[in-house]
């Protein structure tokens, strides 16, 4: 199979050889496919994540790596239930140093031995994702959400139901907030 010489796309990702490092940057171009079995728990069930990383070496023990990084998935509006698309687009630029020369609290900043053969991007790329993505998903800002006595979605359904309370979106909101 015919690939072109340092844009590889691998199904396996994460860890990356370091082979040729001293002679100049590696860049990848990674898809994780399962990213809730290739990262561990994340803030989203992701359906992918798509990484292009360029690693360089910084100094004589240390491994810098830069990224840009896109999640997606579809998961449900708070509000109304609706299947709504989420995404997380977001840049990072990480060190690796080895154990000794991390700093515990020191951001950004991941261990790696200065023998190491090879990297995992696992822990940045899942820190990522938790500092980026969003808190809550709504299908738009101006979701009526849905009937809390039918259970209509009032964006596109109406319902004679007579309202419960003085403001029936609050308490929609309240019943799925849980
Ligand atoms: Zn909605
Ligand atoms: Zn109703």
């Amino acid at each position: 199979m015919k690939q072109r010489r340092d844009r590889k796309v691998v199904t396996e990702p994460t860890r990356i050889g370091l082979a040729g490092l001293d002679q100049g940057p590696i860049e990848r171009t990674l898809r994780l496919e399962a990213p809730g079995e290739q990262l561990g728990e994340l803030p989203l069930a992701f359906e992918r994540v798509d990484l292009e990383v360029e690693i360089r070496r910084a100094s004589r023990d240390g491994v810098r790596v830069r990224g840009r990084l896109a999640a997606r998935t579809t998961v449900a509006c708070r509000r109304c239930l609706a299947p709504t698309r989420a995404e997380v687009v977001t840049e990072w630029d990480v060190m690796f140093r080895p154990p000794a020369r991390v700093t515990p609290g020191e951001e950004g900043v991941w261990a790696l031995e200065a023998k190491a053969g090879e990297l995992d991007l696992a822990g940045p790329v899942r820190e990522e994702l938790w500092v980026h993505a969003p808190a809550w998903v709504e299908c738009s800002a101006e979701c009526p959400g849905m009937c809390p006595s039918c259970g209509a979605r009032l964006a596109d359904e109406s319902c004679d139901c007579p309202p419960p309370g003085p403001d029936p979106r609050w308490e929609a909101l309240e019943d799925l907030g849980g």
